[in-house]
């Protein structure tokens, strides 16, 4: 019998994102994959689009975090469902680890389902889940300097989400500046200014969402 030889970790990801993939398609879910650095407002932004779509779509999250419980609970307070991944040190999620989380979801009766990575600008950007889209936070007290930085998750992002703008007058971020990187790494990048703080933003982020969503409903 001839020995398949899944040569290095990326295969055997995309393999299983692949089958992810399958069954979202089958079930008709939208899923998300959130990504930015740990303290961007990942799970802040989150609480505030549930706030918004709970009552339009059917949505749950699955929380990725090295340790605790901390993310799934701020969700599942907002009445979400939330299913929480400890990667134990591991640094980003992979499809594996998404296919186990599946396993305590209903997968049919959802149409959205948000994957909040691993707080991290490098590797989640390399691990496919099988998700529809992958979005990205970035803080402006980040810097506007990190495109050209962490190439990889700009350029995977089909929306990045320039969080904090309300401290905007306190920092040297430069909005301007972070289009024209843009413009040349990821042309096609939705871009939203927003403040999970203060909601500034937040509706227009949603109902781009939403749209996404219902377009997958009714392929
Ligand atoms: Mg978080
Ligand atoms: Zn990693």
């Amino acid at each position: 019998m001839k020995v398949k030889l899944v040569s290095n970790i990326l295969d055997a990801n995309t393999a299983m994102a692949a089958e992810n993939r399958r069954r979202f398609q089958q079930e008709k879910i939208f899923v998300l994959n959130l990504m930015s650095a740990p303290g961007a407002g990942k799970t802040s932004i989150l609480e505030k689009t549930i706030a918004r779509l709970k009552d339009r779509v059917s949505m749950a999250v699955i929380e990725g975090d090295i340790c605790t419980t901390k993310d799934a609970e701020r969700i599942a307070a907002l009445g979400v469902e939330a299913v929480q991944i400890n990667t134990d040190g591991a640094c980003h999620l992979d499809a594996n680890m998404m296919a186990s989380a599946l396993a305590n979801l209903e997968l049919n009766s959802l149409d959205l389902l948000v994957v909040e990575n691993v707080g991290n600008l490098v590797c989640p950007a390399e691990f496919d889940l099988g998700e529809d889209l992958k979005a990205m936070v970035l803080s402006v007290t980040e810097g506007n300097d990190k495109p050209f930085k962490y190439p990889l998750m700009f350029r995977e992002s089909k929306a990045i989400l320039v969080n904090k703008i309300d401290l905007l007058p306190y920092t040297e971020f430069d909005v301007e500046a972070l289009r024209r990187d843009l413009a040349e790494i990821n042309p096609g990048a939705e871009v939203f200014l927003v403040s999970a703080r203060t909601g500034e933003g937040i509706e227009a982020w949603a109902s781009w969402l939403e749209r996404k969503v219902k377009e997958k409903k009714d392929f």
